[in-house]
């Protein structure tokens, strides 16, 4: 069997829209036969941004102490990173470097799920792809994605192509449009030098399909960008989930290295 992939990207309950203790993740991962695992729940956000989708300020040190509690109790069996995901928003800032500086995090992944004051992921915000229009979100979003990867603040990019979670298409006639949108966000993530994250949360959505699309893959391959695997699991049953159909895509544009992260530094393994 080749080396399981290490799944960066899952979540606890202080966000509000999460189940399972870190100690659960643990044994699930475990179980599932991964031999690395990373925390990242949603960070605290600066009071202005706030809402209930994610952990509150005074709750951020008892999840590091939860995470790095289960780095110990699993040490021999299991490696556990302490990651944190933190939402892209102009203007957030001296906020993340403020708290990128408090913890010893082994990274950041940094994910835009808003434009302007819209969550245009949020199930209950939808209507407002009809105001805006499928074209001009992905390349609003793009956009995002591309200051959040320069902003020099993460390591790693959440589901790089979250627009595309209801599947929502952009047209034949946008379609020229997002890809230069697309092809902007990847100079920009190769310039910063960030990692891109495979994420299997997609297959679980509307979109049916992993972030990012092959066409994001094959010229992320093309620039170098390198690559980390999330499942999103927000319940303990889906750590490592699909990892194995992430690997296969990934293998197919001829990546064979995925990244691991130790207190913010990125190194490949095969
Ligand atoms: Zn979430
Ligand atoms: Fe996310
Ligand atoms: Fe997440
Ligand atoms: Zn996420």
């Amino acid at each position: 069997m080749s080396h399981p992939l290490p799944d960066y990207h899952m979540h606890t309950p202080r966000c509000n829209h999460a189940e399972g203790r870190v100690a659960e993740y643990a044994e699930a991962a475990i179980a599932a036969g991964l031999s690395e695992i990373g925390i990242s729940d949603h960070s605290p956000m600066p009071p202005a941004m706030d809402d209930n989708w994610r952990m509150r300020m005074d709750e951020l040190d008892d999840y590091v102490a939860e995470v790095l509690a289960a780095r110990d109790q699993f040490a021999g069996h299991l490696t556990i990173r302490l990651g944190l995901e933190v939402d892209w928003r102009p203007g957030c800032e001296p906020f993340v470097r403020q708290l990128s500086a408090q913890y010893p995090w082994d990274y950041l992944i940094g994910s835009v799920h808003y434009l302007g004051n819209w969550a245009f992921d949020d199930p209950d915000e939808r209507d407002r792809w009809d105001e805006v229009g499928i074209g001009a979100t992905y390349c609003q979003y793009f956009a995002a994605v591309a200051d959040s990867a320069a902003s020099g603040l993460f390591d790693i990019i959440g589901h790089p192509d979250l627009a595309k979670k209801f599947g929502h298409r952009p047209s034949k006639s946008e379609q020229e449009a997002v890809v230069a949108a697309e092809t902007a966000m990847l100079d920009a993530v190769a310039r910063a030098g960030v990692a891109l994250e495979i994420s299997s949360a997609g297959l679980r959505k509307p979109c049916a399909e992993i972030y990012p699309t092959s066409r994001i893959i094959k010229g992320a391959a093309e620039r170098g960008i390198p690559f980390s695997y999330g499942s999103d699991a927000h319940a303990p049953n889906l750590v490592g989930y699909a990892q194995e159909a992430c690997r296969g895509l990934l293998r197919q544009h001829g990546i064979t290295a995925i990244s691991q992260f130790v207190q913010r530094r990125r190194t490949s393994i095969d």
